[in-house]
């Protein structure tokens, strides 16, 4: 490697890669994730950043992370991604205010959900890292999604020279809403799998996927290399880190806080991605506070920051927030390492622990950057409601989520300003949010007539990506059972080698 800034596995301290060799690998070959090793020796300065525009202050911290990228690599990276107008304002993030939360909207993207933050970079970061090792094989991104991913994914890499993109997602886990953004995108290089399980299932499938030697042996001599577009891959984590910076800035800018105070900042959470890149943010200097994880009725990360337990024996509930039905967040094994003395070989035994077990047990002490809630479906509709009538903001279940678990731990909260992060533009799922302010749901009325309806009636516009859905011509049909995924991947680029 030319340069220091190298990435270790979090299972494995003998696999260390550049941000390029990481970012194209999504996974390490061992099944752990790639961390920056040099988290630490980061530290931005906030009087440098604090005026830049969303897209210069990207640049600079990606710029930080990114060590075998040029500078001007990683300017044509962020210029792609964040002012071609991909995004329905002049900056890609927003800023609202309900009670006395200032909210973070992070849905102004291509498919109005807080993934097309990372999943517009994304692909350039790819293709770029792929240049720079020297990679010639065709890229093939796999990617299990609770939804939302899935559609930020496929709009990333629709098209996108060398790479092919394969998403799979649980077939009763998804929105009607979000099912239609997926099975309608066009591009020669897509392919959508309904798969016959739950979103762990899926993700599961993805990974062993990714662990089967064999079939990645078959894939390299066709030409083919196996990559990812989850929050496993750093490519994804480290551009999410940006708007943590950027609401901060907006904070201090309005005077309500003064440069170098701390804010606390209110995370809906599923695979813990969004909020660990929070935590990037507080390690290279951002003042926060405390970093709320705010779950769903799947509330395993709320009982594992509280009592130290991670178990993932339990039920497991279909909820009106589907992107956080997750009990295996695989992110939070970044956390562990950093938390847990960096050690490969203690995480690979909980991670082997969680597998055989289900649970691990770990001190909560260790965690005290963290606060944790969770919030049933009554008060998530309650939340909706309650927002709507106070404040006329219309917000989305996975927002209210975590509106929720800020009123509840408001008294925790009370010494500094909260930023709540709002994942989706609530017309993503208009049946839930209609349900919640007006009880039931207009009868006869598929969803995409509701969310016309729901338009109408809070005066309320349906964003570009979200409209005329229905007309929409259905590209992808395939459904495979969750045992039989790897045999979709290779039939599916069997196929495709015979189009060409
Ligand atoms: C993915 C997603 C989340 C959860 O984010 P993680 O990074 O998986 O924790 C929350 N809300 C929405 C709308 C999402 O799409």
């Amino acid at each position: 490697m030319q340069n220091s800034k190298t990435y270790v596995s979090t299972r494995n301290s003998a696999d260390r890669v550049s941000a390029s060799e990481g970012i194209v690998a999504g996974l390490s070959k061992d099944g752990g994730l790639y961390v920056p090793e040099f988290i630490d020796d980061i530290h931005f300065d906030l009087d440098a950043l604090k005026d830049l525009p969303y897209a210069a202050l990207a640049e600079e911290i990606l710029g930080a992370f990114l060590g075998d990228f040029t500078p001007q690599q990683v300017r044509d990276c962020v210029a792609q991604a964040y002012t071609t107008g991909a995004f329905d304002a002049p900056e890609p993030v927003g800023m609202s205010r309900a009670e006395d939360s200032a909210i973070l909207e992070l849905w102004h993207g291509p498919t109005a959900a807080f993934k097309d933050m990372a999943l517009t970079i994304l692909p350039h970061l790819m293709t770029t890292a792929s240049k720079n090792i020297g990679e010639d094989k065709t890229i093939v991104i796999l990617t299990a999604t609770s939804g939302d991913t899935g559609k930020a994914a496929l709009e990333g890499f629709k098209d996108v020279e060398n790479t092919k993109i394969i998403v799979f997602y649980p077939k009763d886990g998804v929105s009607a809403v979000q099912e239609a953004q997926m099975v309608s995108t066009a591009g020669k290089n897509t392919a959508v799998v309904s798969v016959d399980g739950n979103f762990d299932d899926t993700q599961n499938g993805v990974k062993a996927i990714f662990s089967d030697r064999e079939l990645g042996a078959r894939l390299e001599d066709a030409g083919i290399a196996l990559s990812s577009a989850n929050s496993i891959n750093i490519g994804r984590l480290l551009p999410q880190i940006v708007y943590y910076y950027y609401s901060y800035f907006r904070l201090a800018e309005a005077g309500r806080v003064n440069l170098g105070e701390p804010v606390h900042f209110v995370v809906p959470s599923g695979n813990f991605g969004d909020i660990l890149a929070g935590y990037y943010a507080k390690k290279t200097g951002l003042p926060v506070g405390k970093l709320v994880c705010a779950s769903n009725q799947n509330n395993v990360l709320t009982d594992f920051f509280r009592t130290g337990v991670y178990d993932k024996n339990r039920p497991f509930y279909k909820t009106i927030s589907p992107s956080m039905d997750i009990l295996i967040s695989s992110n939070l094994e970044r956390l562990l390492y950093d938390k847990t003395g960096r050690d490969g070989a203690k995480i690979q035994e909980l991670m082997d622990e969680l597998k055989e077990t289900g649970r691990y047990c770990l001190d909560p002490a260790l965690f005290e950057d963290f606060l944790a809630g969770w919030a049933d479906e009554a008060a998530v509709q309650q939340t909706i409601r309650d927002v709507y009538e106070k404040d006329g903001l219309l917000i989305d279940p996975h927002t209210a989520v975590a509106e929720t678990v800020r009123r509840d731990l408001a008294d925790e909260l009370d010494d500094a300003p909260v930023i709540v992060l709002s994942t989706a533009n609530p017309y993503k799922f208009s049946d839930s949010v209609y349900t919640a302010l007006y009880g039931s749901l207009p009868e006869g009325k598929n969803p995409f007539e509701t969310q016309k309806i729901l338009s109408e009636k809070t005066g309320t516009p349906i964003p570009a990506p979200l409209r005329e859905l229905d007309k929409k011509a259905r590209l992808h049909d395939t459904t495979c059972k969750k045992t039989e995924m790897a045999a979709a991947v290779e039939t599916l680029l069997r196929e495709d080698a015979a189009d060409v």
